[in-house]
C-alpha cells in the first residue's frame, strides 16, 4: 500500500501503473482535443452497505466489468464530477477549487440516494491520480488535465430502490485549449419545447439522467443553426436558466460601473463553481453582482435598448464562452456587436491566469498536488 489512506481504516492501494507503450503520450500532449484520451491510472473504490467503502485502489485505465444487471444501467442511479488541474509556473501541477466539487459530488449522491463518498476521501482520489498521471498534465497554452470522477450503482438487481453497492471511480483526459484560435461567441436555442429541471427535481445537481434528457433540445439547436441550448424555468418558460453545460451571466451597463446579473439558484439549475468564482472575482473588480430571475423579456428589451451590453456562459471546460445571438419563437436577438464584451473579456482572463498561477491566488482556490 502508499501508506496514505481512503478514508477511515480504508488503505490507498497504489499499484505500479506500465505507461502503456502503444499511446504515444507527446503526440496526445501536442494536440489533445477533448475528452478523447485517457491517462494510464485510473482511481476505483467500491461501496457495499454493511462494510462502507473497500478496496480503494489507483490501477491501470482499464474497461470496468459490470454485471448487466447492475442498477446503473437501468436506472441512472449515477453521478458525476468535472475539474482541471494545471500546470504552474514553478513545474507544479494545482487543481482549482475541488472542495467545491467534493462538496457537490455528496450533495449529488444524497439527492440519488447514494452513500456520499466523503469529501476528504473525493479529495485523496484525485490528488492520487493526478499524482501518478503527472507527465499527463500538458503544459501548452490554456492546456489542462480534466479530471472526471463518477458514482455508480453497480449492484447486481432490478428492483427500484437504492443499490447496496457502489463503484466510485477517477479517470483523468488531457484537454486542449477549448478556444484555440481565439474566443468566438456561441449562437444560443431558446428550448421552449423541452425543459431540463422542475422544482423538486434534479436539475441542481450532476446527475446522468439530466444530460441524457437534455441531448434532444440540443440536437434541435444544432437542427436551428445554433451552437448551444439555453433553458428555461419549467413552470412559466419565462426565467433564463443555463445554457448546456454552464452557468449564463448579463452584463448591464458598460465601463467600471457595468454591473452583473446572473440567474439565482433556484434549485433547477446546477451551482457552477466557475460562478461562483467569477461572482466573487468581479466583486473583487469593483463591479456589482446581483443574483435574481432574468427573463428572455429582459433580455431581449435590454438587448434593444443598449442595457445588457454583453452576456456570456461559464463553466470548467470553457470558462467563459460569449454569446453573440439568440433564436427563439417570440423573434432572434443579436446581442452587443457580435464581438466578444469587453468584461467578458477580461473576466475571462483573470480566471485563467489564476487558474494557471500567472497572478496572485487570495482565497486560496489552486490546491497543489
Ligand atoms: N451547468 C451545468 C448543467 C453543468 O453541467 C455545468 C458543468 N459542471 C455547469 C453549469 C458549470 O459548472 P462548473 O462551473 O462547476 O463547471
Amino acid at each position: 500500500t502508499s501508506g496514505r489512506v481512503f478514508t477511515d481504516g480504508v488503505p490507498l492501494v497504489v499499484e505500479d501503473v506500465p505507461r502503456r507503450p502503444a499511446v504515444d503520450r507527446a503526440a496526445v500532449l501536442a494536440d489533445p482535443g477533448f475528452g478523447r484520451h485517457f491517462t494510464d491510472s485510473m482511481f476505483v473504490a467500491r461501496y457495499r452497505a454493511g462494510e462502507g467503502w473497500v478496496d480503494a485502489r489507483l490501477t491501470a485505465y482499464a474497461p470496468l466489468q459490470l454485471d448487466p444487471s447492475a442498477a446503473a444501467l437501468h436506472y441512472a442511479q449515477s453521478i458525476f464530477e468535472g475539474l482541471k488541474a494545471y500546470a504552474q509556473p514553478d513545474g507544479s501541477v494545482a487543481t482549482f477549487r475541488p472542495e467545491a466539487n467534493a462538496a457537490r459530488f455528496a450533495r449529488g449522491a444524497r439527492r440519488l440516494a447514494m452513500p456520499p463518498v466523503p469529501e476528504q476521501a473525493f479529495l485523496t482520489a484525485v490528488d492520487a491520480l493526478v499524482d501518478a498521471d503527472r507527465d499527463w498534465v500538458p503544459t501548452g497554452p490554456d492546456q489542462t488535465l480534466y479530471l472526471r470522477p463518477y458514482q455508480l450503482a453497480v449492484e447486481p438487481f432490478l428492483g427500484v430502490r437504492p443499490a447496496h453497492e457502489y463503484l466510485f471511480v477517477v479517470i483523468a483526459s488531457p484537454a486542449g485549449a477549448y478556444f484555440p484560435r481565439g474566443v468566438h461567441p456561441v449562437s444560443v436555442y431558446l428550448s421552449e419545447d423541452y425543459i431540463r429541471a422542475a422544482p423538486g427535481g434534479t436539475g441542481d445537481v450532476k446527475c446522468a439522467g439530466n444530460y441524457a434528457a437534455s441531448l434532444l433540445a440540443q440536437e434541435q439547436a444544432i437542427a436551428a443553426g445554433c451552437d448551444q441550448v439555453v433553458w428555461l424555468d419549467a413552470v412559466e418558460k419565462k426565467y433564463v436558466e443555463e445554457m448546456g453545460g454552464m452557468n449564463l451571466f448579463f452584463v448591464l451597463g458598460s465601463g467600471d460601473d457595468a454591473e452583473l446579473v446572473t440567474p439565482e439558484l433556484t434549485g433547477t439549475l446546477l451551482p457552477g463553481i466557475t460562478r461562483d468564482s467569477l461572482i466573487t472575482v468581479a466583486r473583487e473588480l469593483g463591479h456589482t453582482v446581483t443574483e435574481r430571475k432574468f427573463t428572455v423579456e429582459e433580455w431581449r428589451a435590454g438587448v434593444a435598448d443598449g442595457t445588457v451590453t454583453e452576456t456570456f456562459a461559464c463553466g470548467t471546460a470553457a470558462v467563459i464562452t460569449p454569446v453573440g445571438s439568440v433564436t427563439a419563437r417570440t423573434g432572434d436577438f443579436v446581442v452587443g456587436n457580435g464581438e466578444p464584451g469587453p468584461l467578458t473579456m477580461r473576466l475571462r482572463e483573470h480566471l485563467l491566469d489564476v487558474q494557471h498561477g500567472r497572478v496572485a491566488d487570495p482565497h486560496g482556490w489552486l490546491h497543489r498536488v
